[in-house]
């Protein structure tokens, strides 16, 4: 295998470097730039030179506090108004969404479509007419379109696998079939793994160098990031969390699995948990799982005690997650309306407890940045880390 650089590839990937850093550590001086990267000041102009002549990045006067003081405010550089964005496009059960992103991880325009039922070639057409709904109203050029997908995934073969419950679709070649219609260059990856690259590119994992991004949303997915990387494993199947079992003689699992983690921490489960607390005939409606978490919030002890026995089942799953890679940070990405972190606060004191025992480091558990949309935004960033890193080299 061919693995050394010529001088063109250590071109392209200090201009990948450049644009990474104007995109995500604004507001940034073209002296901290040099320094940051370690390139000559020389080096370093000639590629900001050429990315403001693409129009991807501008000069600014930098805003305040960061350079206060009396006289002119420094020049920084920033991604340009009206530079080159990508589509993002989240692909689930039931619903689509599509979105324009810029460079600094802001979602621009979005549009939504749900089924109850579609064939692989309506969502294909569906997914094409909203990226050009988007495109035809903006100023900016979409460049290049990332794709995150329900899995599982096969990101070799560039796929949407055999996803249970998916009306039938199997195989689907989503990247091919959206680049043929677009032009674009197109990438695709699951949904969680998506989820854990938003977090590290924009979100609450910018600074850490490994953690695991957990998503709850019906299933239970889960991404790793080490060294700074999204680890997808051989086919981008990895993270599987809420297929892993917890139960030796457990129920079977429709992914054909044993006692599988999601037979166990799903929604169904809770319910029953809350009727157990119920007076034998007393009317019992099911709730939603944003309701149960606004009423654990809100202190309802049997909420909590859903909540509670949600988290000891997840907590069974995730020990061995980060005993495994050792990993000391999770984050957590779910749909929820109020700010008091009580899934942290259990999941949190449910993993030290009994690591803790074993020696092992303090494990932090933190809600994710963008809610319960990281993989909205991953749709995006699963494109933008291929512009950042020079694997997709787009000249205007
Ligand atoms: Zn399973």
């Amino acid at each position: 295998m061919n693995s050394g650089f010529n001088l063109n590839d250590v071109k392209v990937k200090n201009r990948a470097l450049i644009l990474r850093l104007v995109a995500t550590k604004y507001p940034v001086s073209r002296v901290e730039l040099a320094r940051k990267t370690g390139l000559t000041k020389t080096t370093s102009s000639k590629i900001v030179a050429d990315l403001i002549n693409e129009g991807f990045i501008c000069e600014r006067q930098a805003p305040m506090p960061k350079f206060s003081g009396a006289g002119r405010k420094p020049i920084v550089l920033d991604i340009a108004d009206n530079a080159p964005s990508v589509c993002g496009m989240l692909v689930k059960r039931g619903f689509c969404i599509v979105i324009q992103s810029d460079l600094k991880g802001n979602i621009m325009a979005e549009s939504r479509f749900d089924y109850s039922s579609i064939s692989a070639e309506k969502l294909v057409s569906n997914l094409i007419q909203h990226y050009r709904k988007l495109q035809a109203a903006s100023c900016s050029k979409m460049i290049a379109v990332g794709i995150a997908s329900l899995g599982p995934v096969d990101i070799v073969a560039q796929t949407i696998a055999n996803p249970p419950n998916f009306y039938g679709i199997e195989n689907l070649p989503l990247s091919q079939l959206i680049h043929e219609q677009t032009g674009l260059p197109c990438y695709l990856m699951n949904d969680a793994k998506a989820g854990a690259l938003a977090e590290k590119i924009y979100g609450n994992g910018r600074d850490m160098e490994n953690f695991l991004y957990l998503h709850i949303e019906g299933g239970i997915g889960s991404g790793y990031v080490l060294h700074n990387q999204v680890f997808h494993g051989d086919l981008g199947q990895s993270g599987e969390l809420g297929h892993t079992s917890i139960d030796f003689w457990g129920k079977k699992c429709t992914c054909g699995n044993v006692g599988c983690l999601e037979l166990y921490s799903n929604i169904d489960m809770m319910n029953r948990k809350m009727r157990s607390f119920s007076k034998e005939n007393e009317p019992h409606c099911d709730y939603l799982w944003e309701d149960i978490l606004n009423m654990a919030d809100n202190g309802s002890t049997v909420a909590i005690a859903a909540l509670d026995e949600f988290c000891q089942y997840l907590s069974y799953g995730l020990v061995n997650a980060v005993t495994l890679m050792d990993i000391h940070h999770v984050i957590v990405g779910y749909e929820c309306r109020t700010d008091s972190h009580t899934l942290e606060r259990l999941l949190s004191q449910k993993l030290n407890d009994r690591l803790a025992a074993a020696g092992r480091g303090k494990i932090h558990v933190k809600r994710s940045f963008f809610g319960s949309s990281a993989p909205l935004m991953g749709s995006a960033a699963a494109v933008i880390d291929k512009l950042f890193n020079g694997e997709l080299m787009v000249q205007i």
